[in-house]
């Protein structure tokens, strides 16, 4: 079958290369130069399978006012006229009721679990040095006792998954990574996830590339902006690039916050919302942390990358681009206030900013549409790279499913006409 992959970001990449070992004739179309040029560029590189929660959950209702009053450092959601805005809002309001915060965490665990063993396999098939074999580890901080008791909470369910999360008090976290001495913040302890790990989106994706092009024969079309997809019956036949219409069979959508404009060609549509992050990547400072430590009050997360930390956080919604330096500002002067000793503060901190493509459930959508041929692997919110492994693993058996449903279909119709 030939399969058309949009978008080269870190779904689109492991999609062409899980869907080139089944065998498939497989062509990327990327309208930037090189892989990684979105929302998987620099982010903060965490594979964080067991702490999937999804964004709504009935206790983010009351924090909402403040971070529409701009009250908030670590999340600004601006009002707007843009009508997703207002549809993408109900729907993510509908999702903070208890019943379905406890449902959705259980699709994401299932999910998420299925990612760590891909992932695992993924590795293994990888250069050395792309995937540390080892999982470093993350420590997720909780300021307050509720705090703490909410991850002992999450950590049952976990557990029942297969992840394991440790819940220790502060001399615990301590004691698990000793740099935290020097952490400024107040916590009283946190969750320790022993099998989460850290990778280099953009190492990933390149190393990605390479061997699907070398090992499956997967080609890779730069410098094609997709510009609508062309349907013949019904049934996906091809898509029109700024170079010209490329045939296929099928078409996999992996444009993560560009998916809307180029799915409404085709009468589709999906609610995913742009939701900005930044990142800086920083000289390692006088203290190495060995885990990855994530802030979720302050929404900041610091990991080691070896010869750098990068530190990333913040969600902007309807920020404007003009804020981009501004907001970079604060997560430097927020990591330097808390954590003053694990960074060289004062060198070129490479700033970077990207969209999440966020859905109002957290719950990406990976999944064939309703035209046949064309399949759904987008929506990851702040979690593409923990579960971009799971999810090509996801929709290359859809796309195997519905090859053999559509020949099956085909044998009987023969079968109708010859009697
Ligand atoms: C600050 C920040 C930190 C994050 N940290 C983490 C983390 O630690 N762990 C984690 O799991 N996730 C993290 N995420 C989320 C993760 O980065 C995203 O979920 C993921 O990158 C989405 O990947 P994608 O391939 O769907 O989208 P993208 O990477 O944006 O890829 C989409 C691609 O489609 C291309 N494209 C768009 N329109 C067209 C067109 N018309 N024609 C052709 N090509 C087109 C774009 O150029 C782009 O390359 C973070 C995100 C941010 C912003």
């Amino acid at each position: 079958m030939k399969i058309l992959v949009l978008g080269a970001g870190v779904i689109g990449v492991t999609t062409a290369y899980a869907l080139g070992r089944q065998g498939h004739e497989v062509i990327v179309i990327e309208k930037a130069a090189c892989v990684a040029s979105g929302a998987s560029h620099a982010n903060a590189g965490q594979l964080s399978f067991s702490y999937v929660d999804p964004f709504p959950n009935p206790g983010i209702l009351k924090k909402l006012p403040g971070y529409m009053l701009g009250r908030d450092n670590g999340i600004k959601i601006n009002q707007t006229l843009r009508l997703l805005y207002y549809s993408w809002g109900i729907e993510f309001l509908r999702n903070c009721t208890s019943m379905r915060a406890e449902k959705n965490l259980d699709i994401m665990l299932g999910l998420a679990h299925r990612s760590m063993e891909a992932t695992q396999r993924l590795s293994a098939e990888l250069p050395d040095n792309t995937m540390s074999k080892t999982p470093s580890g993350k420590l997720i901080l909780a300021k307050t006792q509720a705090e703490l008791e909410a991850l002992e909470h999450s950590a049952e369910k976990k557990r029942r998954y297969g992840f394991t999360v440790e819940i220790l008090d502060r001399a615990g976290c301590v004691k698990k990574e000793p740099t935290l001495k020097t952490w400024q913040g107040a916590f009283c302890g946190g969750g320790f996830a022993k099998g989460d790990g850290i990778a280099d989106p953009l190492e990933l994706c390149r190393a990605l590339k390479t061997i699907s092009i070398e090992k499956f024969a997967v080609e890779y079309k730069f410098e094609h902006s997709v510009k609508s997809l062309k349907t013949e019956a019904g049934k996906i036949s091809g898509v029109v690039t700024d170079k010209g219409v490329i045939d296929c069979d099928a078409v996999i959508m992996c444009l993560g916050v560009d998916a809307n404009k180029i799915l409404k060609t085709v009468g589709q549509s999906s609610n995913i919302y742009p939701m900005r992050g930044y990142s800086l990547t920083l000289p390692l400072g006088k203290q190495v942390p060995k885990l990855s430590i994530t802030d979720p009050l302050r929404k900041i997360v610091f990991a080691n990358f070896g010869e750098t930390i990068r530190i990333a956080g913040f969600l902007d919604a309807n920020v404007s681009q003009e804020k981009i330096n501004m907001r970079g500002d604060m997560l430097l002067k927020t990591a330097q206030r808390l954590w003053p000793e694990v960074a060289d503060y004062s060198a070129q901190n490479n700033l970077w900013a990207g969209y999440r493509p966020m859905t109002p459930s957290g719950i990406p959508i990976v999944k064939p549409s309703s035209v046949e041929g064309l399949f759904y692997n987008m929506g990851h919110g702040s979690l593409g790279l923990t579960l971009a492994a799971g999810s090509a693993d996801q929709i290359t058996k859809l796309v195997w499913q519905s090859m053999h449903k559509s020949s099956r279909i085909k044998r009987e119709e023969k079968h109708v006409l010859v009697s």
